[in-house]
């Protein structure tokens, strides 16, 4: 974010080594009166981006800097390609729908006659939580007024280390965050102090699989044995999301036996970050429902001008499809093993 200006200090830019392609000064808050040939463009940009740091030496960031050479061939081949036009690129759709399949297979979604998980490609985590805490918020409006009941303080139960999306998902669409706090020595949510902050107004509780500040893994196990407890007694319907946005390409690979996942019957929607620990550049995330019916038909909108109908549920339109096809060639290169 960025406010304007047009403050005369620094105004314009140093092309030392554009210098040889143009003469004019490149102004910096004002779009120049004239073109400039290409490669001079391209010098001026390329100089001034040498002052970023190196992505290939950024080991504080857990988001993917470098991919294969193939990988890599692949992303440019796709950058023109607009991902919402389903129909236009319906073997983009394809892997996209091939992705979600293999997520929910990876976190054991019921694959009964009558279940079927559902889910999509996001531009990261962050947009999956947003999607999940609205199909959780809706869910609970649609429970409570058909039991004539009012609907006017959501809440959602967190731990006070959940990741800044969730606090941002509370202020934007109007869900009263309720953290359980963290003590000297226990750095993540604990699941008895959470079901404690469950009341009738709760619409889900947020589990993380992987703190963002330690990494830790959450007991999402005693926090679905607890809440189906609190679920009886009470009459409640109240679920879990798991936030395993640094923890969901981790966990199944490494501690498959942990019982974290849609194995849990209060397990309602994961999401996952494609993008951390050395996958996808970053741009994607996904977000899996354990059934059709825990994603409100309400939410999904119906494009067809594009050519037939495709069911949507994003918040935004356009986007570039390179990371869901850079996604799909991890799976088939790395493999489960
Ligand atoms: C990184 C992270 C997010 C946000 O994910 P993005 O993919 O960057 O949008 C959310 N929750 C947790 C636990 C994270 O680690």
């Amino acid at each position: 974010m960025v406010l304007a200006t047009n403050s005369d200090s620094e105004e314009h830019l140093h092309s030392t080594f554009a210098s040889r392609y143009v003469r004019a000064v490149v102004p910096r808050f004002t779009m120049p009166n004239n073109s400039m040939p290409k490669d001079a463009a391209y010098q001026v940009i390329s100089d001034e981006l040498m002052l970023d740091g190196n992505p290939r030496l950024n080991l504080a960031s857990f988001v993917t800097t470098w991919m294969e050479p193939e990988c890599d061939k692949l992303i440019q081949e796709s950058v023109n390609k607009n991902y919402v036009d389903m129909d236009e690129y319906p073997v983009t759709t394809e892997l996209q729908n091939r992705c979600v399949n293999m997520i929910a297979n990876l976190f054991h979604a019921p694959m009964g006659e009558e279940e079927a998980a559902i889910g999509c490609g996001t531009v990261g985590s962050s947009e999956a939580i947003m999607l999940a805490g609205l199909a959780f918020k809706r869910k609970w409006q649609q429970r409570r007024r058909a039991q004539g009941l009012p609907t006017d303080n959501p809440n959602i139960v967190t731990g006070a280390n959940v990741q800044v999306c969730w606090e941002k998902f509370a202020r934007y669409f109007e869900v009263e965050l309720k953290e359980v706090k963290l003590s000297e020595g226990y750095y993540v949510m604990d699941p008895a102090k959470a079901v404690e902050m469950v009341d009738e107004n709760t619409i889900c509780v947020a589990a993380i699989l992987g703190s963002t500040l330690t990494g830790e893994f959450e007991d999402v196990k005693l926090l679905n044995d607890l809440l189906a407890e609190k679920n009886a007694e009470t009459g409640w319907d109240v679920a879990i999301h798991v936030d395993a946005a640094s923890g969901g390409f981790i966990a199944p690979f490494l501690y498959p036996d942990l019982e974290w996942d849609f194995r849990l019957p209060w397990v309602k929607s994961i999401n996952v970050s494609g993008h951390k620990y050395g996958l996808v550049y970053a741009g994607v995330g996904w977000i899996v429902w354990r059934t059709k019916d825990d994603l409100p038909e309400d939410l999904v909108f119906h494009i067809n001008y594009l050519g037939a109908d495709q069911p949507t549920f994003t918040l935004n339109f356009s986007k570039g499809s390179s990371q869901i096809i850079a996604q799909y060639y991890q799976f088939i290169r790395l493999g489960f093993e």
